[in-house]
């Protein structure tokens, strides 16, 4: 793909989609967002190197927004990204329709409800009049109809919300999306939950649950505190530990806001090579500004705009600068090349699942932790991917290489002399197994290969930005990697959390206002201002 600058595209304008939105809901009519969402015309550019977008809409105005802190790195982005192919998913939400892609994710959102109220948060949970908690039977149609979602039948699934714990519908939907065939069965989760109730992660693998990811905004108690309650961290690590017990694989899931803990990319990538054993990747989500944050101020928003490119910089200055931003990240696309590997080398193209094609709002780090020490060095280091790919793939990535030629591709590649100590060629099979099964459970004894325990362990430090109405692109939404399956279809992350179809359809199919809810189910526990939670038993963080 190349990154042409300037270039024009579609957005959206705030002012208009805002209006769209309300229109709707005043109507119950969601075919006024859909069919007038407010695309405006922008202009992506090149500024004092940075990257920015910018648009005007003749009635609301000029609205600009900075897309990269670093030109450098969002080309090196873009310009690897792999295209994507045809998509299938149901519903039609007009100009922000996913059309492309290959539905990595599929989000099924079980309430509305959480027991945290954090300052920020895109769903505004807990914040809205109303409760939406699909019944049972609601959740199993969205689950039936997802299994004919289409390019990839191997799709993940995140039960989410609010805090899907409180739904009591969370372990029938896990059982039903197991039985099902859905094998990567994964929950968003604050983690309060899994800390106070030491059986529940039990329950939730003996259900067919495969993993969480785990809210985790920082490695002490301070970072969190803007989350509502005095003792997160805590909270959180007793989770991990349940959670690993369980049998459950642990992805650490960190929003990050500039000036609010941006300081903490470092820290947190620190904890979760520390616990190697329990940890299995780090998912960096800068913040989008929607939910809480719909009315954001320009320049509070400009204050709190963290990109991707200022999350490779932060991590190289907070890792002493072993993680180069123009060596070592590529985009979330690039993660299907192992995925199209395995199919090759096992001479079998069982349905793969990829990253879709977000361009420069999806990016990946690959790094070798050796498990005994800790001690860990960047893929990048050693390893020339760029190089290898191209020796391997010269007849385009759908035709399959030699597997003679794919390990000479590699030997080329490879630098021993900056390999981990103690890293040879030899190793490297079971690394490129846990890309593979990670990406590919048509790949056999995929769980075991995925997270193997051998000297070196592969962890994924990925860098997901989603739009919101101020950056939103619309050919990028159109191959959004991660989809909600809802009552009006499946709707991109981006369309349904960032452009107004989240309030849309809540309103529309809501269970209960919040008031009746409250009389006739009651209140649930919601701890803020630094109350402590309770937790029966904490245990040591890092073995
Ligand atoms: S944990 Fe915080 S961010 Fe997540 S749903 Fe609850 S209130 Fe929102």
């Amino acid at each position: 793909m190349h990154s042409h600058l300037p270039r024009n595209i579609e957005s959206l304008c705030p002012g208009c989609n805002s209006e769209a939105v309300a229109l709707a809901i005043e109507s119950g009519d969601s075919s006024v967002l859909k069919n007038a969402p407010g695309v405006v015309r922008a202009e992506i550019l090149e500024r004092d190197g940075t990257v920015v977008m910018r648009k005007a809409c003749p009635k609301h105005g000029i609205f600009e927004d900075l897309l990269a802190s670093d030109a450098n790195f969002f080309r090196r982005i873009e310009e690897r990204a792999w295209a994507t192919t045809p998509g299938d998913f149901s519903g039609d939400h007009g100009a922000l329709s996913v059309r492309e892609g290959t539905g990595g994710f599929m989000v099924v959102d079980l309430t509305t409800r959480c027991n945290l109220k954090c300052a920020r948060c895109f769903m505004d949970a807990n914040g809205i009049g109303h409760v939406h908690e699909p019944d049972f039977e609601t959740i199993r149609l969205l689950l039936d109809r997802a299994k004919a979602a289409r390019p990839n039948a191997d799709i993940n699934i995140l039960f989410s919300g609010g805090e899907p714990t409180l739904s009591p519908n969370l372990l029938p939907a896990i059982s039903h999306a197991n039985a099902l065939g859905f094998k990567r069965l994964y929950m968003a989760t604050n983690g309060i939950k899994l800390a106070q109730e030491p059986d529940f992660a039990g329950a939730c693998h003996a259900a067919g649950l495969h993993g969480i990811l785990l809210q985790l905004d920082g490695a002490n108690n301070a970072a969190h505190a803007y989350l509502g309650a005095a003792n997160l961290f805590d909270v959180k690590t007793e989770a991990l530990s349940n959670a690993h017990n369980a049998g459950l694989q642990v992805t650490l899931q960190v929003t990050v806001a500039n000036g609010v803990n941006n300081d903490q990319v470092g820290p947190t990538l620190d904890f979760a090579i520390k616990n190697i054993r329990r940890v299995f990747g780090v998912l960096f989500q800068p913040i989008m500004f929607a939910g809480r944050d719909h009315g954001v101020t320009d320049d509070d928003r400009l204050t709190r705009r963290y990109t991707l490119a200022d999350l490779a910089a932060d991590l190289r200055m907070q890792t002493d600068g072993k993680l180069e931003p123009l060596r070592d990240w590529w985009p979330g696309s690039r993660f299907q090349f192992f995925a199209q590997l395995g199919n090759f080398l096992r001479r079998n193209e069982t349905a793969s699942i990829g990253h879709g094609d977000p361009g420069h709002f999806g990016t990946f780090a690959p790094l070798v932790v050796n498990t005994r020490t800790r001690q860990w060095v960047p893929l990048g280091r050693f390893f020339n991917l760029d190089s290898f790919e191209r020796q391997i793939l010269t007849e385009g990535p759908t035709t399959a290489p030699d597997l003679a030629r794919a390990i000479q591709a590699a030997r080329n590649s490879f630098s021993a002399g900056e390999a981990p100590s103690g890293f040879t060629f030899e190793d490297f099979p079971s690394l490129l197994n846990q890309c593979i099964a990670r990406v590919n459970t048509g790949w056999g004894d995929w769980e075991r290969r995925g997270y193997e325990d051998g000297n070196f362990r592969l962890v994924i430090v990925q860098g997901l930005w989603f739009q919101d109405l101020f950056n939103f692109d619309v050919r990028i939404n159109r191959t959004s990697p991660v989809v909600v399956a809802t009552q009006e279809g499946e709707i991109s992350f981006a369309a349904y959390n960032g452009a107004g179809w989240r309030q849309v359809v809540e309103h529309k199919f809501q269970t209960a206002g919040l008031a009746e809810w409250n009389r006739t189910r009651g209140r649930h526990t919601i701890y803020a201002n630094h109350v402590m939670v309770p937790v029966s038993s904490l245990t040591a963080t890092s073995k």
